[in-house]
């Protein structure tokens, strides 16, 4: 009889787990409390990065989150907010961001990413799952020279430690390569190896290719307790009924705190809120995306729309859209694009990223469920990790071997 697994919360973690369990042969139900992909995973920049393999926390990262509880307007801001949960995510944090911590971390994300871009590669083939994918790299682009030259450390670190070559395009020479960069900026590093897509429509196109092979959806369907005896769970209490499964995947993304205590494990993930906005093609539409490191903004260009995205506020569930943020958004671009915004806006947006205090996901087994699987705090980077995530789930719940460090990831290491 094929073994049966419902997985909770459908955005890019939720449908690239029910992708490779499907693929092997499961029975699968997806279950959100609200839409497939309507979340998280919903306008984020579609960048798939393995350049990104540097973790948030960095050695120079507490001193930004202090600085912004005196700037309401910075990109990164912490809250002042006496919650106990938090501030103990920012001890943790905090405790992490040394140079070895940061080598560790980036070591593991190297290889995640690496695994993922390689699948994502695969999966694109499939003209299925058309969503814009475009792979012509990434540009980190610099204004001036002194953050041009600060950025050449990094690159020399991403070179010597992981072999990341970047090609450094002179300011003289950035405009041929993107001409809807302003002609007086310091320059550019181009990572090739990156590539980028269009979020909702990577998820609209993969859940409708999943339900023509048998894997079922339910939207606003909310998890609200979780039955278990014998060392596993044996049922879902949902607001649309009861669910039972062989097997359980949680991926509920800023949410998983919340099924912490019912679930028997620690799962820090706070929400990390970003904002973006996307607007009708402008004038001169770049060609490549970018993100311009000094005003911590990224920009992806897409078949028919421009997207401009960025922020992170720890501020718990708060989910307004304040209108000085998109302004932010916009006016960060324009020391860096001929036309920064497109003559209409077509939406607004914010997410709340899943996120850990060790900047790796949360990947594997519970320790004391049986059945009971995480896939979550993907932190910056879930639409990048979300094939290998799915693969790794897969892998678990087949307990076959994986090439991943499951270790590094694992639930466990929290215990
Ligand atoms: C501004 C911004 C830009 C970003 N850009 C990128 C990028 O370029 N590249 C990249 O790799 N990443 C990017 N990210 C990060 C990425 O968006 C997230 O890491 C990713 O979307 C997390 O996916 P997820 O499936 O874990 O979470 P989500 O998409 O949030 O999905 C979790 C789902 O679980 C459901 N859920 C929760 N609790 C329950 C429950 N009790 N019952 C039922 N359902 C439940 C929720 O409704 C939700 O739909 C960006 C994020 C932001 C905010």
């Amino acid at each position: 009889m094929t073994d049966s697994v419902v997985i909770v919360g459908g955005g890019h973690i939720g449908i690239a787990c029910a992708h490779y369990l499907q693929q092997d042969g499961r029975d699968v139900t997806v279950v959100d409390q609200g839409e497939i992909g309507g979340a998280c995973s919903r306008a984020n920049c579609g960048f798939i990065v393995p350049s990104h393999v540097l973790p948030l926390t960095t050695p120079d990262a507490p001193a930004q989150g202090i600085q912004s509880i005196f700037q309401p307007r910075a990109a990164f801001r912490v809250k002042p907010q006496l919650r106990g949960s938090l501030i103990r995510w920012m001890w943790e944090f905090g405790r992490r961001c040394t140079h070895t911590r940061m080598m560790e971390a980036s070591g593991t994300l190297r290889s995640l990413l690496d695994a993922s871009a390689s699948q994502y590669r695969e999966l694109l083939r499939n003209p299925e799952l058309e969503c814009d994918w475009q792979e012509n790299g990434m540009l980190f682009v610099f204004r001036t020279s002194k953050a041009l030259d600060d950025f050449a450390r990094t690159d020399t670190l991403l070179t010597s430690e992981y072999g990341l070559s970047a090609s450094l395009i002179d300011g003289a020479d950035l405009q041929d390569f993107e001409p809807a960069l302003l002609d007086d900026l310091a320059g550019a590093y181009f990572y090739e190896d990156d590539s980028h897509l269009r979020p909702d429509r990577l998820n609209a196109a993969w859940t409708k290719l999943l339900e023509t092979r048998g894997v079922r959806f339910i939207e606003q369907c909310r998890v609200e307790a979780i039955e278990k005896s014998n060392g596993r769970i044996s049922r879902l209490q949902t607001s649309q009924g009861d669910l039972s499964a062989d097997h359980y995947v949680f991926a509920a993304g800023a949410w998983s705190s919340s099924l912490a205590a019912s679930l028997e494990c620690e799962i820090p993930v706070e929400p990390g809120k970003g904002y973006s906005v996307t607007m009708t093609n402008p004038d001169t539409m770049p060609t490549h995306p970018m993100l311009m490191p000094e005003k911590h903004i990224g920009v992806t260009p897409f078949d028919d729309g421009l997207r401009i995205a960025s922020m992170m506020e720890f501020a718990g569930f708060d989910s307004s859209i304040p209108p000085f943020r998109i302004e932010q958004l916009q006016d960060s671009a324009k020391p860096f694009l001929k036309n920064p915004t497109g003559p209409v806006i077509e939406d607004t947006w914010y997410g709340w990223r899943p996120m850990t205090w060790d900047s790796l996901p949360i990947i594997g087994r519970t320790a004391d469920l049986s059945n009971a699987l995480l896939a979550t705090g993907h932190n910056m980077l879930g639409l990048s990790l979300a094939p290998v995530t799915g693969k790794a789930i897969a892998d678990l719940v087949a307990e076959r071997p994986t090439d991943i460090p499951l270790d590094a990831v694992a639930p466990t290491r929290f215990s």
